[in-house]
């Protein structure tokens, strides 16, 4: 076992998977209310994900970028139809989420370049987000955790970590989350003026924080970034790796703000379950790079793209987005009231089937109950359900199960979270 796998690795060896249910070696079955850290959007094992991947992998796996395949021909055009940007669009594959906000970092240099004659070296991230583990996306995530005994990603020049609207734990206190939307968006005007030459080339940022508590800005929050964004002349970058394909109950995070990025960035359930990356971009910003500027060897992979292609074809046919919508909501209305009769639960929040439940030992003092967490996940696993724990203080639960989980599943899962939080508070 190497020494960089996660400290909190579970006991359970997984061998099958159908929908929302995984089965383990011994053949225990779990529903699954974490998806793979949030990416099999479209359920294990999806017959027309099979299908596509196995029509393509028995002909043709790999072509590189000096050659076109159809799958990932196919898939651009898809994906320009549901980006959230008006306009040309232009899409660019690669292999992971960090590579894919990597990519979309080089190509905001390179447009402020192009564009305004200056390099855009400043670029901006939000305090508990997560974008990636290479050395620039770890830098701007937002939370030391991930930077611990790695020092050189804390003094990368031109990173500017802003302090972002995770208003149920903000020191300020607002009376509403407009104030604190408002309070938290001028925090970049602010940042821009007084701690950057000026040459910003990007913000990013995603629309719901996912590995930093499922931290939900208030609705207010993106638009006045971005005409903050825009006064400045920087590109916004929304990191679409956890929020797209469905998880919001809009196709794209972003869309539940009423807000245009520049940039998106994409990864986890545009396949849901294979490796892939993709960058989308205004074409005027995508055009800036140059051929050769940027590659990735597997990017076009033939079967992964085949893989998001069904994807897509799945979410429009069976509505998943819609459907997260509605059973986010009433997932949401269960664990609420979980937390009316139980001090254990601090905080319930979340967009879609994105949901987290912070823990806390003290309501008051807000204390994170990182042991309770740890230990709630436990007991849901002996239940049979997999759950995820993380947030910026490490006492949250994440709950981010694939779409097509059914009301069954979510009750089930509803009374076994209720039993085990009253166990162990
Ligand atoms: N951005 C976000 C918002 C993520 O949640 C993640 C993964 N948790 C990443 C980037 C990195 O993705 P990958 O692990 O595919 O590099």
């Amino acid at each position: 076992m190497f020494p960089c796998m996660p400290k909190h690795r579970q006991p359970v060896v997984i061998v099958e998977g159908s929908g929302a249910v995984v089965r383990d070696v011994e053949g225990k079955e779990y529903i699954d209310l974490f998806a793979g850290y949030a990416a099999v959007n479209v359920g294990h094992v999806h017959r027309e994900v099979v299908k596509a991947v196995t029509y393509w992998v028995s002909r043709i796996h790999h072509t590189s970028y000096d050659y076109y395949n159809i799958p990932s021909a196919v898939l651009a055009e898809e994906l320009v139809k549901i980006l959230p940007m008006r306009g040309e669009k232009k899409v660019f594959f690669c292999v992971s989420g960090a590579e894919a906000n990597e990519g979309a970092l080089k190509l905001a240099r390179k447009y402020a370049l192009k564009s305004r004659g200056r390099p855009g070296l400043e670029v901006l991230s939000l305090r508990y987000s997560f974008h990636g583990r290479t050395h620039l996306t770890a830098a701007l995530t937002g939370q030391s955790k991930y930077k611990k005994g790695m020092a050189s990603l804390s003094v990368i020049p031109g990173v500017k970590v802003i302090p972002a609207p995770y208003c149920y734990r903000s020191p300020v206190h607002f009376s509403d989350p407009t104030e604190c939307g408002e309070f938290y968006a001028y925090m970049v005007e602010d940042v821009i003026r007084f701690e950057t030459s000026g040459d910003v080339g990007a913000f990013i940022a995603e629309p719901v924080l996912g590995e930093g508590g499922i931290i939900v800005p208030p609705k207010n929050y993106f638009r006045i970034v971005k005409k903050i964004l825009e006064d400045h002349g920087a590109l916004f970058i929304a990191d679409e790796v956890q929020t797209g394909f469905g998880r919001t109950g809009r196709w794209f995070g972003i869309e539940n703000f009423d807000v245009e990025p520049d940039v998106v960035t994409m990864a986890k359930g545009l396949t849901s379950g294979l490796p892939l990356g993709a960058i989308g971009a205004r074409a005027e910003v995508a055009n800036s790079f140059e051929p050769g500027d940027h590659s990735s060897t597997w990017g076009p992979n033939v079967v992964s793209t085949a893989a998001a292609v069904a994807v897509i074809k799945v979410l429009k046919e069976e509505k998943l987005h819609e459907r997260a919508r509605v059973l986010g909501e009433y997932f949401m209305k269960g664990l609420k009231e979980i937390q009316e009769e139980n001090p254990l639960v601090g905080d319930v929040r979340g967009l879609g089937l994105m949901i987290g439940v912070e823990l806390v030992s003290d309501v008051g003092r807000k204390t994170p109950a990182v042991k309770e967490a740890l230990e709630v996940r436990e007991r849901m696993r002996e239940k049979g359900f997999l759950i995820g724990v993380g947030g910026a203080y490490g006492s949250t639960l994440r709950i981010e199960p694939p779409l097509l989980i059914s009301k069954e599943q979510i009750d089930k899962a509803l009374t076994a979270l209720n039993e085990v939080l009253r166990e162990v508070r």
